[in-house]
């Protein structure tokens, strides 16, 4: 992505556009054109194939729509910021603030100037973002699915983008170091953000999600008991376990794990206590278990922290061919390198896309696993996946390269396969009950 300066001409900005209108082209047609194919392929008996009513089909279909076009309108906003009228307004808006509150700084940007920056972005990004948050709200109030209501709305939207400035430190820092480091300031900057990222996501079931839902643990009940046994085989405690109100935004089931170390646990859904039976409950822990065990989040956060070094490596190499920009426009990129920085980030996320997505895929597979191993609910896993596409219309069998790229589970077809044809033997004394 090229880095631009407020002077320079906005033709990199109108190549991207085209660009991404061709990309959105190829998405509509590959959207619009996919027919599901892989329903008999798979050898499943019909009793478990999932039955979609037409109406399904046709949320799955305005779903992509919708999806992709978000990604797509949400990269030209983010890269909009870049063009020279956007940038060198944020950037005296912000001047004019450093400079009344005397923070001015001269050779790299002060903490709150980077703050005010980001802040800016933040309220922008929202500004331009809104047509598809409210279309995408919009489209899963008609389907019944979402209880959103405008305050919390609002709310969310605050608290991103306050949030937002929580990585202000790392910007302030980075252009420290830059002056200091020519060479190596990313290298700094990648050690530092390991215990960072490491600590946010400690801190992320404690601090930030609260912000976001209210948490309270498994109230006494036959099935609590249940749930507390089936816990104890992989050896987690009851404290491990809670549950989230999340009908207070949507009304589809899930589960899920977050946090490391003292903050790990398994949150379920209020939803999937309220609308699932029994064995199909007992069949999603089983298969949180499994990531909860083999450490997913972990995992992941150690990938994450080898994806940020790569980032950085990639920054530095683009920074260093703008060397020969001249003293001034140099100054002027201080705090326009921000925006420039988050647009490389957006594209890299999006490039990167089908790695994340293959990795959580295997990470799916074996937690999957893990869960058929501990409970043998083979049906009820089986039957739990057809809800999912069946009530909550999640796409059994989505376009291929959709799933190439986004998809961060296996399909609900190879999973419904896998669990009926799954009869392996227990493998370790760990799993016997
Ligand atoms: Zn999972």
């Amino acid at each position: 992505m090229t880095l631009q300066s407020p002077q320079s001409d906005n033709r990199p900005f109108r190549r991207f556009v085209l660009f991404m209108l061709v990309l959105a082209l190829l998405v509509v047609m590959t959207a619009y054109g996919w027919h599901q194919h892989t329903l008999q392929s798979l050898h499943i008996a019909s009793e478990f194939l999932p039955h979609l009513p037409p109406r399904a089909i046709k949320y799955q279909r305005e779903s992509r729509f919708i999806q992709l076009g978000d990604i797509l309108w949400n990269l030209v906003g983010i890269s909009s910021i870049l063009t020279p009228f956007i940038l060198k307004s944020f950037i005296s808006i912000t001047n004019r603030l450093s400079t009344i509150m005397r923070v001015r700084s001269v050779q790299s940007p002060a903490l709150l100037e980077v703050v005010v920056m980001l802040l800016l972005i933040a309220m922008y990004l929202w500004i331009w973002s809104l047509p598809f948050s409210i279309l995408t709200l919009l489209h899963e109030r008609r389907y019944h699915f979402s209880t959103t209501s405008v305050s919390t709305f609002l709310r969310d939207a605050a608290l991103g983008i306050t949030s937002s400035t929580l990585v202000a430190p790392v910007f302030w820092a980075g252009f420290r170091l830059r002056t200091k480091f020519a060479n190596n300031w990313w290298r700094i900057v990648w050690v530092g953000c390991i215990p960072l990222f490491l600590c946010v996501t400690v801190l992320q079931p404690v601090i930030i999600a609260p912000l976001f839902n209210g948490y309270h643990y498994l109230s006494k009940s036959p099935l609590k008991d249940r749930i507390v046994s089936l816990c104890r085989l992989s050896g987690i405690k009851n404290s491990d376990v809670m549950v989230e109100d999340t009908s207070r935004r949507t009304l589809r089931v899930n589960a899920y794990v977050t946090g490391i170390g003292p903050s790990a646990r398994i949150v379920i859904t209020d939803n999937a206590l309220r609308l699932l039976p029994d064995d199909q409950l007992l069949a999603m822990i089983g298969h949180e278990l499994g990531h909860y065990v083999h450490q997913d989040v972990l995992a992941s956060g150690i990938i994450g922290c080898l994806g940020i070094g790569g980032y950085l490596w990639m920054l530095n190499f683009g920074l260093q061919r703008k060397q020969n920009c001249s003293e001034e426009a140099e100054s002027l990129q201080n705090l326009g390198l921000i925006p420039a920085v988050q647009v490389s980030i957006a594209v890299f996320l999006l490039i990167q896309s089908p790695v994340d997505s293959c990795i959580s895929r295997w990470h799916e597979w074996r937690a999957d696993d893990y869960g058929l191993e501990t409970t043998r609910l083979y049906v009820p896993t089986a039957k739990l996946m057809i809800g999912f596409a069946e009530r909550d219309y999640i796409d059994p069998d989505p376009p291929p390269i959709l799933q190439f790229w986004f998809g961060t589970h296996p399909t609900v077809l190879e999973r419904i396969d896998h669990a009926l044809s799954f009869d392996r033997p227990l493998q370790t004394k760990k799993y016997n009950r």
